[in-house]
């Protein structure tokens, strides 16, 4: 069905927390509004799927403390949460030895523990003075920019310590620590409270999940919106002139006063903005590239780890998978492992044969949580590098020698083409909670406009 040209306020390109939300907040005040999503489905980096009894994420999943925007969000639209399950001990995998540990830190001598107690003090005090706004702002800015996190981790002198700030910094980022600008880290360990926040579970970012699934919460802002969501429409191109902008698709175009752009900085690239592309916002898109994941979900008639005391908690330094956690349906009558696969270990497995990668994975499962990790009666994966309208997850990510320079870049608006995605968010950048705020900052962008 071709999409007719209409005479709206705000097109919102891409569907995902972050267009969705811009697009509620403006409809909300009468505004009128059409949302163009590329993917046949709603819920861009959040998508879940019906496997054996219960239903699995096999994009985002997890919410914490301090992420007010997506918890009230998910208040509003009645789609409930439930704790992450803890109990049990966790187990760390290194040089091919399983060992079982309680609380924070993992099971490394004592001198590396030391040190890795230090260098995190050292790390959260770093991230609290680089402003999320202008992080080029930060008084040492310009040789943090200058280095990548390995080259900082080079000063890290105890192996065990450097072994398990690489799996937090490869976890966090689906990335490796080579791959990141040592300010970009310290920003988005800023914007999420912390790296003890960001990898821990009780208090941390992994602290609740939610009952449907996270991509329920496009689903139910998709359903408000109705028929203003169009999906299986890529956008190509916006054009521009002193009234509005034209929205090209291979389905028709639309015209409005305002577009707001939702989509990650690598996928936006992919848009001809024509003349309005600042030389910035240029360089941010082109060096901007996505993380690297593949999420794994075993399922198994019960959660039989927990038997043994076991939380379903577990990092490794092996390949292919570097942690996992309890999956388990909410009520406990479904067991599952949610298994990841980040940064080089996932750039090597993505598009290997379906059978391979499973086998691996499960190897991987059976070296930490014994035999019966081995029999699953469903094991589903997804590769997030081979989407074309992702092109890697779980964020974009910053090399050094752009965020210091750049970093306004990320949501000045290109004229009438406004900027939302997580990507473009201060606190909680990377993650749902970024995503939401940012939609909801675009749109404010744009009320003032339409209103001024
Ligand atoms: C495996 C995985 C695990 C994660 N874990 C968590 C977690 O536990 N907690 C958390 O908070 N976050 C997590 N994240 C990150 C989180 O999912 C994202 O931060 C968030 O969903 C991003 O939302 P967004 O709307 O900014 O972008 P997206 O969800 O990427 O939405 C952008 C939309 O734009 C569409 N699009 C792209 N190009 C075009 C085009 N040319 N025309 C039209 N449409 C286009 C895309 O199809 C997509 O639907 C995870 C992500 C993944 C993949």
């Amino acid at each position: 069905m071709a999409l007719v040209s209409h005479e709206i306020d705000v097109a919102v390109v891409g569907a995902g927390l972050s267009g969705l939300a811009a697009a509620r907040a403006l409809a909300a005040t009468g505004t009128s509004v059409t949302v163009l999503e590329a993917r046949d489905r709603v819920g861009g980096r959040t998508l879940s799927q019906r496997v054996g009894d219960d239903i699995v994420d096999l994009g985002g999943q997890w919410i914490g403390p301090t992420q007010d925007e997506v918890a009230g969000l998910a208040d509003e639209l009645g789609v409930r949460t439930f704790p992450q399950h803890t109990r049990g001990k966790k187990l760390l995998m290194r040089g091919g030895q399983v060992v079982r540990y309680g609380g924070f830190l993992p099971r490394v001598p004592v001198l590396d523990r030391a040190e890795l107690v230090v260098r995190l003090a050292q790390l959260e005090r770093w991230a609290r003075q680089v402003p999320l706004d202008a992080p080029g702002q930060a008084r040492r800015a310009e040789a943090w920019d200058g280095q990548t996190v390995a080259q900082w981790m080079a000063s890290v002198r105890r192996e065990g310590a450097r072994d398990l700030v690489a799996i937090a910094t490869q976890m966090v980022f689906a990335a490796e620590p080579r791959d990141l600008s040592f300010l970009f880290f310290l920003r988005y360990l800023h914007g999420g409270g912390g790296l003890l926040r960001l990898t821990e579970v009780r208090g941390g970012a992994q602290e609740r999940r939610f009952v449907e699934g996270a991509q329920a919460l496009s689903l139910r802002m998709a359903a408000g919106l109705g028929p203003s969501v169009h999906t299986g429409v890529p956008v190509a191109a916006i054009e521009q002139d002193g009234r509005g902008v034209t929205v090209r698709t291979a389905r028709g175009v639309v015209r409005a006063r305002y577009a707001i752009l939702a989509v990650p900085p690598a996928l936006a690239a992919k848009i001809d903005l024509g003349a309005a592309r600042t030389v910035a916002r240029h360089r941010v898109e082109q060096g901007m590239p996505m993380g690297s994941v593949i999420k794994c979900i075993a399922v198994y008639p019960r959660a039989f780890w927990r038997d043994h005391g076991l939380s379903g908690e577990a990092v490794s330094t092996g390949d292919p998978v570097r942690a996992t956690f309890d999956d388990s349906s909410h009520d406990g009558t479904q067991g599952a492992l949610v298994a990841f696969v980040v940064g080089d270990a996932a750039r090597a497995w993505s598009r290997r044969a379906p059978q391979e990668r499973r086998a691996a994975v499960l190897a991987d499962l059976v070296r930490l949580f014994g035999p019966a990790a081995g029999h699953p009666t469903a094991y589903v994966d997804h590769d997030w590098l081979a989407e074309p309208y992702s092109g890697g997850c779980y964020t974009g990510i910053m090399g050094p020698g752009l965020l210091a320079a750049h970093a306004e870049a990320l949501r000045a608006p290109a004229g009438r083409v406004l900027f939302a995605g997580t990507e473009s968010a201060g606190a909680w950048a990377g993650y749902f909670d970024g995503a939401i705020s940012a939609g909801r900052r675009a749109a404010a962008e744009a009320l003032e406009r339409l209103r001024g």
